[in-house]
């Protein structure tokens, strides 16, 4: 069995004071480039921010005010070099990690013969990332098709959010969720895959509860003044959501949440989109969640899964890593810009995460077809 329940103190949150204002893990994923590159990005921030939050609706309206605006063309020709800098860039890192809708029947040739195991973050992956968490719903198109995966392939929805929450939102049986970043499993008491006498919970930071509890009522009390915080209580986590905040006051909000961890060496501080999400110091995250998973469903030690995780978060990457070192499987980042990753793969948005589902549905009803009419020859 994979190792449960190891708790490594570490001496304080990995993040100090001190380094909050130039660190990049407090900065926003991808990391800022330098020179044109952090040139584009300030520039696509300026000019673009309203699509980049709005959705893609929005884009064709705000390229049609600029195009006919003289000040907004003139801006546009301007900016033109670093825009073409921040293109070629892309199309560099999307050789590196190519998109998994156009490399499609490439990636199922290999996985003929073998069972395809699925894993799928939630936020940022399955529903889009919005200002209020608490709306960041799926729709039901998604849902259909997470449904009809399902139908097929073992599937398990490994999130940030508690176990709870997450369901709440998916609201779909039969998978397995991994909420809290993996430290809140359940596998289902009867599925097509595993027969169990009952659920299992599985909760290696289970002695953490009270802890998470008291520090997500002092993070309510300190960030109370800050306009546009919001504090979730993740069960085995607490997230901080920063998207709301005015940039000007991140660093003072930091120094707040550092203030309350101060008091507990037992947690730590990482970062998310938009997110500062405050986790026991266990060596547990969603790879470990992964292998778990596998594990339970009895492909510890198969060669012939392959594991599919579809994430768009740093947390997501201790999974593509875990992909990655077993040689088995791949990893696909959703992300419309270029980031450090160990995935393999790429997709630009939850749009197209659902257009990858669908096609590998369609894949596997044509090989079962296949099948049945060689059966009748
Ligand atoms: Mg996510």
């Amino acid at each position: 069995m994979t190792n449960q329940n190891v708790v490594v103190p570490e001496a304080m949150p990995t993040i100090t004071v001190a380094a909050v204002a130039n660190s990049p893990s407090l900065l926003p994923y991808p990391p800022p480039r330098s020179g044109g590159a952090s040139a584009a990005a300030a520039i696509r921030k300026k000019y673009l921010s309203p699509v980049e939050l709005n959705g893609g609706w929005a884009n064709g309206w705000v390229e049609s005010m600029k195009a006919s605006s003289p000040t907004h063309a003139k801006a546009a020709a301007a900016l033109a070099p670093a825009l073409e800098y921040e293109q070629k860039e892309l199309s560099a890192w999307t050789m590196r990690y190519p998109s998994a809708l156009g490399k499609f029947e490439q990636i199922m040739s290999s996985t003929v013969g073998k069972q395809i195991v699925m894993f799928l973050d939630y936020d940022g992956t399955l529903s889009p990332i919005v200002d209020d968490p608490d709306s960041a719903f799926m729709t039901d198109a998604m849902r259909a098709a997470v449904k009809e995966v399902a139908r097929y392939f073992p599937t398990a929805i490994v999130s940030g959010r508690c176990r709870s929450k997450v369901f709440d939102f998916v609201k779909l049986s039969g998978l397995y969720y991994a909420g809290s970043h993996g430290m809140d499993i359940k596998v289902p008491k009867k599925t097509k895959y595993t027969k169990k006498k009952r659920a299992v919970l599985f909760q290696p930071a289970s002695e953490f509860l009270p802890m998470i509890n008291e520090v997500h009522k002092a993070l309510l009390e300190k960030t109370k003044s800050f306009e546009g915080a919001k504090v979730e209580n993740n069960k085995f986590c607490v997230s901080v959501h920063f998207r709301c905040v005015v940039e000007e006051s991140w660093k003072e909000l930091v120094d707040e949440v550092l203030s309350v961890l101060k008091e507990y060496p037992k947690l730590r501080m990482t970062q998310g989109r938009k997110v500062l999400e405050i986790r026991p110091t266990i060596k547990w995250d969603k790879g470990k969640a992964l292998e778990f998973l596998l594990e339970s469903l009895g492909f510890a030690n198969c060669k012939d899964v392959v594991p599919v995780y579809i994430g768009d978060d740093r947390t997501d990457e201790d999974a593509f890593k875990v992909l990655r070192d077993r040689g088995q499987g791949f990893g696909i980042l959703v992300s419309k810009f270029p980031k450090e990753t160990n995935a393999a793969y790429s997709l630009r948005e939850p749009a197209e995460v659902m257009e990858f589902l669908l096609r590998l549905v369609e894949w596997k009803r044509s090989l079962s077809l296949k099948a049945c009419t060689r059966a009748f020859l």
